[in-house]
């Protein structure tokens, strides 16, 4: 199992790299990532998280399969948005509601190197979102505004410090 990093740590903030071979090296660390997503109780988990910069993140929503997405772009989103809960693994026991597009349209490729087009909604569509924004230095706060953005990271520094 790889280890989760946590707010605080400056990888978080950074943009990951493209992916250049598939490899079987590559192919590892994407178990590596499932299972420590499983054993954390996350639905997704981005490379940055473990504090590797690669495109890479991988998704495991109830009812769905496990997905993995490498080097992926957002295609679309819907105009609609949906206010839903969140949480993340590198910043526990927070959870706020966050406003994303209700559906989305990516583009990635597998472990082996195989392209994909994939659509979602839904909490998928949301999980989705939430990984390929760290792949960006983005994290769920970070959509918040300004004055709920501050009150939920000091709610979490609180609980961090206890
Ligand atoms: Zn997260």
């Amino acid at each position: 199992m790889l280890d989760i990093v946590t707010y605080g740590n400056e990888i978080l903030a950074q943009k990951a790299e493209p992916v250049k071979e598939f490899t079987p090296e590559l192919a590892a660390f994407v178990e590596e990532l499932y299972d420590t997503m499983v054993k954390g109780h996350g639905v997704g988990l981005a490379a940055n998280q473990v504090g590797k910069l690669l495109r890479i993140f991988v998704t495991g929503v109830d009812g769905d399969k496990q997905r993995v997405f490498i080097n992926p772009e957002i295609i679309a989103t819907s105009p609609e948005e949906a206010d839903y809960e969140e949480g993340c693994l590198s910043l526990p026991g927070l959870y706020t509601h966050v406003m994303r597009p209700a559906a989305v349209k990516i583009q990635a490729w597998n472990e082996k190197g195989r392209p994909f087009t994939f659509e979602a909604d839904g909490f998928l569509a949301r999980v989705i979102l939430h990984e390929n924004d760290h792949l960006n230095g983005i994290l769920f706060i970070d959509r918040l505004s300004a004055p709920r953005r501050e009150r939920a990271l000091n709610q979490y520094l609180r609980r961090a410090r206890m």
